[in-house]
C-alpha cells in the first residue's frame, strides 16, 4: 500500500494495511477482551435515546444514500476541539459474510463507555478533560433492525459483498463503505454536523482509516473512521483514526519518515512494528487546545531550568510542555515534552525527554537526538541544538518516582552563562504533588549543571 500517494491523491488521513494483527486478535472477541474492560457498562438511557429520536424526526426523515461523496481535505493544523464529541457507532456486516466478533454490548464498552478502560478514556485522559466522547452511543444495542447487534449492507441488495468494495478505487470505496453503513443502519442513524462516526467492519478488509470533514447521507460531519477486527482490538490504532476524526494528521521523524515517531499515536509505526500502547503527543493536543497556558513553558532569555510534568501525568506539578520558538515565525517552533513508561504510554521506548519541530505548515516532525531505541534525551547531560544553533535544550534528569525530569533550555545567545534563572513548576492539577519549586531531587540550575552539555557548536545529536 503507497499510503502516500494514496493520501496525496485523496486529501485523506490513511492507515491502511499498517498494522500487525496480534495473535488471536481476529475474527472474535475472546473473553480477554471483556475482561479488559471489566464488567462496567455505561449507555444511553433510553430516554435519551427517545429525545434523539425527536430530535431526529424534526431535523428531516430518511437521508438519501451517497455513493460516491467528496471528503473534504484535512486542514494543515487542527482546529481546538472542546466538549462533548459523541461517537455513533455503527457495526456493518459485509454481505455474505457472517462472522459477528463483537457484540453491541462490548461495543458499548470499548468505544464508549467511560471508566472501563475504553476509547471514551483514553481521548479524557489525552484532552485532559477538554473532550468527552461518552455521550456517543451504538444503535444496535437496542434495534429491531440489526440483528445481532450488527447492520447488515446485504439489506441495500446486490454489490455489497466485500468483494464488491474492493473492486474500487480507494477514496470512492471508503466513500461507500462509510454510506453504505450508515444506510443500512435506516433511521437509527441520523447525522449532524457535529457527529462523529465509527464504523466496525465484521471482516478485514484491510482499510482502516480515519477523515475529518467527511460527507456522508448528504451531512458533513465532523470526522468519521472506519475499523476492521484486526485494529479495534488495538486500542491505539483506534485512537490514531479517531484522531483524524479531531483533524490530526500523522507525526513524522526528521528522516524524513510519516508513521515514524514512536512517541505519538499518530505516528506509531516505525520499522513496522505495529501499533504499540502510545499516548497523544504534547503538540497534538497542544493544537487541539488541550493543554493550558499555565502547563506550557516559553523559555525566556538567559538559562532557565524548569521541571516538567510527565505528559501522562497531569497531577504532577510541572510543565506539560515547553514551547519554544525557532525564529520570528510563530507556527514554527519546538515543543518539549516528558514521557514516562506507564499508563496510556506503556509501549514507549523508555522514559525520555521528547522534542518535536512543529513546523510552519502545521507538519508535526519528531526530532531523534539519536539513533539508539530510545532516541529521546534519556541520559543527563544529553543535549538537542537546532541546526541553526539557536535552541539548547539539555536533560538534567529523570526521576520517574515523582514523574517529572527537569530541564535546561538556552535560547538564541546561549554560552553567556551565569542568568541561572529557574522557573517554578505550576501545580499539578486534581491535587497532585503540588511542591512548588522542587526540583525532585535533580539539583538547581546553574552552570555548573551544563557542561558538557552546552557544546559550541551546532550539533543535532550528542
Ligand atoms: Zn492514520
Amino acid at each position: 500500500m503507497v499510503r502516500t500517494e494514496l493520501e496525496s491523491v485523496m486529501k485523506l488521513n490513511v492507515c491502511s494495511q499498517l498494522f500487525s494483527r496480534p495473535a488471536g486478535s481476529v475474527g472474535v472477541a475472546n473473553s480477554s477482551s471483556v475482561a479488559r474492560f471489566g464488567p462496567g457498562l455505561v449507555e444511553p438511557t433510553r430516554s435519551i435515546l427517545r429525545q434523539r429520536a425527536r430530535r431526529w424526526a424534526v431535523l428531516g426523515a430518511a437521508l438519501p444514500l451517497m455513493t460516491a461523496a467528496v471528503f473534504t481535505a484535512p486542514s494543515a493544523v487542527a482546529a481546538p476541539v472542546f466538549g462533548a464529541t459523541p461517537w455513533t457507532v455503527v457495526l456493518c456486516k459485509y454481505a455474505g459474510a457472517s462472522a459477528e466478533p463483537l457484540t453491541a454490548a462490548d461495543a458499548v464498552r470499548r468505544f464508549v463507555s467511560p471508566g472501563v478502560g475504553g476509547m471514551a478514556d483514553y481521548w479524557r485522559d489525552a484532552s485532559y478533560g477538554n473532550i468527552d466522547i461518552s455521550g456517543g452511543f451504538v444503535p444496535s444495542l437496542h434495534s429491531s433492525r440489526a440483528k445481532n447487534g450488527w447492520y447488515d449492507l446485504a439489506d441495500l441488495g446486490a454489490g455489497h459483498a466485500i468483494s464488491d468494495f474492493q473492486k474500487l478505487p480507494n477514496g470512492v470505496r471508503r466513500a461507500k463503505l462509510l454510506n453504505d453503513c450508515r444506510g443500512a443502519a435506516g433511521d437509527d442513524v441520523k447525522l449532524e454536523p457535529w457527529s462523529h462516526l465509527l464504523i466496525v467492519t465484521n471482516v478485514n478488509d484491510g482499510d482502516t482509516f480515519g477523515v475529518a470533514g467527511p460527507t456522508i447521507g448528504g451531512i458533513t460531519i465532523a470526522g468519521a473512521t472506519s475499523v476492521e477486527p484486526g485494529s479495534w482490538n488495538v486500542d491505539n490504532f483506534v485512537g490514531q483514526e479517531m484522531g483524524h476524526g479531531y483533524g490530526l494528521n500523522h507525526s513524522w521523524d526528521t528522516s524524513p519518515c510519516e508513521y515514524c515517531d514512536e512517541f505519538d499515536v499518530m505516528g506509531n509505526f516505525r520499522n513496522g512494528v505495529g501499533y504499540k500502547n502510545v499516548a497523544l503527543a504534547a503538540p497534538q493536543r497542544f493544537a487541539l487546545g488541550w493543554i493550558s497556558a499555565s502547563r506550557v513553558f516559553a523559555p525566556t532569555p538567559g538559562i532557565p531550568t524548569v521541571q516538567l510534568a510527565a505528559l501522562t501525568q497531569p497531577t504532577v506539578a510541572g510543565f506539560l510542555m515547553a514551547r519554544i520558538p525557532d525564529s520570528g515565525d510563530p507556527s514554527h517552533f519546538y515543543t518539549v515534552e516528558y514521557r514516562q513508561q506507564q499508563g496510556w504510554d506503556s509501549e514507549i521506548p523508555g522514559n525520555g525527554v521528547v522534542i518535536h519541530e512543529v513546523r510552519s505548515d502545521g507538519k508535526i516532525v519528531f526530532v531523534p537526538v539519536k539513533e539508539a531505541s530510545n532516541r529521546a534525551l534519556t541520559v543527563s547531560g544529553e543535549t538537542f541544538v537546532n541546526a541553526a544553533g539557536t535552541v539548547r535544550v539539555q536533560l538534567n534528569c529523570i526521576n520517574p518516582a515523582a514523574g517529572t525530569a527537569t530541564v535546561s533550555f538556552a535560547i538564541g545567545a546561549y554560552g553567556t552563562c551565569g542568568s541561572g534563572a529557574t522557573s517554578t513548576p505550576p501545580a499539578g492539577s486534581g491535587g497532585g504533588s503540588g511542591d512548588g519549586g522542587s526540583l525532585g531531587g535533580c539539583g538547581r540550575n546553574g552552570c555548573g549543571l551544563h557542561p558538557p552539555g552546552w557544546h559550541p557548536s551546532p550539533i543535532l545529536f550528542t
